[in-house]
């Protein structure tokens, strides 16, 4: 496998506090960062080079390809075709085949099923018209699910009669989606996986995912004995999931803990916010062994650092509180520089270590 060393340019698509983050791992390792974004945002700041552009310019995309020794991606959300062309001049790491499936919600469900793994049952929903049939296959209540761009549960509507489906085909601005059915559920969790192109891979201990209003609240290792009596389950299949896709770097795999073993409820094909505890919490955080697995150098440990550890994300006004958090003893303060702190977004998190 060939080795990008440190001092050559990594690209990443996508401007946000991931690539920020990723950047800043990079950097540690002496690798330069030229970011490739719509618009100005966390990760630039951080970036020797930024090329503000449409994600199918493709002679911007050519032209930051020819720049870079290997591209990565903080988005997933970036369109296939011209990644495709840009790959011909330059590694992109993880692969495509990690983007087309992660894209699609019933693409990756139906994966992930192929490799033994349990999901809610789903149904497709192309037009309104398909929705009957659909809820009889899921039951109700059910929750529908736009196929692509969901996350922070955006695009999705709970249908908790069959009464209430028209107005929940409405919230999802009638884009094709999946009905799921709801899953009864204890706890939420998440593997994250990094791989090296030769299938060396490492595995962060799973933490315990709370969600406030759909978002990422809390993540806390080691998570209680509910989740730890399935972790080994969920992180085969992790393994499975990343060999069949060729995956390079960081996978994350969300899990619901349910009486029948881990169902699984989506993936990233990148670092993922419910990794952010291991910038302190663990020996290698998830944005170096990301970087380390892209660029073939040797994975670093993924043990805890200290004896438990949590990352608290900072959403909205939440980030008015860092003189508080500052002055807290322990607690590590990350802000993502974003000017603006509009309700819901994330801001910044904070990680706390204990010893
Ligand atoms: P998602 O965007 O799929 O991660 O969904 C956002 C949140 O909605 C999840 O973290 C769960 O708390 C909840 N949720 C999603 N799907 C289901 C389901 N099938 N059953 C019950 N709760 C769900």
């Amino acid at each position: 496998m060939k080795v990008i060393p440190p001092g050559a340019t990594i690209g990443i698509m996508g401007g946000g506090q991931l690539g920020r983050m990723l950047g800043m791992a990079a950097a540690q390792l002496g690798y330069r960062i030229h970011v490739f974004a719509p618009e100005s945002g966390p990760a630039n700041d951080v970036a020797s080079a930024f090329t503000q552009a449409d994600y199918d310019d493709v002679p911007a995309l050519m032209a930051f390809a020819a720049a870079c020794d290997v591209v990565t991606y903080e988005f997933e959300n970036v369109p296939l075709e011209p990644l495709r062309l840009i790959a011909d001049t330059v590694p992109v790491r993880p692969g495509i085949k990690s983007l087309e499936i992660a894209q699609v919600r019933s693409a990756e469900k139906a994966f992930v099923r192929g490799l033994g793994g349990r999901t809610a049952p789903f149904a497709l929903v192309e037009t309104g018209a398909d929705l009957p049939a659909a809820l009889a296959e899921t039951g109700v209540p059910a929750i529908l699910k736009t196929l692509r761009m969901g996350y922070d549960g955006k695009g999705q509507a709970r249908i908790m009669t069959p009464g209430e489906a028209e107005a929940a085909w409405e919230a999802v601005a009638s884009q094709p989606s999946i009905a799921e059915g709801f899953v009864t559920f204890s706890h939420e969790f998440s593997i994250l996986i990094a791989r090296r192109e030769d299938g060396a891979a490492a595995v962060y201990p799973a933490p315990w995912n709370e969600h406030r209003g759909g978002i990422l609240h809390r993540s806390s290792v080691p998570a209680p004995p509910e989740i730890a009596a399935q972790a080994d389950e969920a992180t085969a299949l992790a393994g499975k999931v990343a060999g069949a896709l060729g995956h390079v770097g960081v996978l994350a795999l969300e899990f619901f803990a349910t009486a029948d073993g881990p169902v699984f409820n989506e993936m990233a094909p990148r670092v993922h916010n419910s990794g952010h505890w291991t910038i302190e919490g663990s020996e290698t955080s998830q944005f170096e062994n990301h970087i380390r697995a892209i660029c073939g150098l040797p994975l670093g440990s993924t043990a805890l650092a200290g004896s438990c550890a949590e990352m608290e994300n900072l959403i909205g006004e939440d980030a008015a509180r860092w003189e508080e958090l500052l002055a807290e003893p322990g607690a590590h303060l990350h802000l993502y520089g974003k000017h603006e702190a509009r309700p819901g977004r994330k801001m910044g998190h904070v990680t706390r270590v204990g010893r």
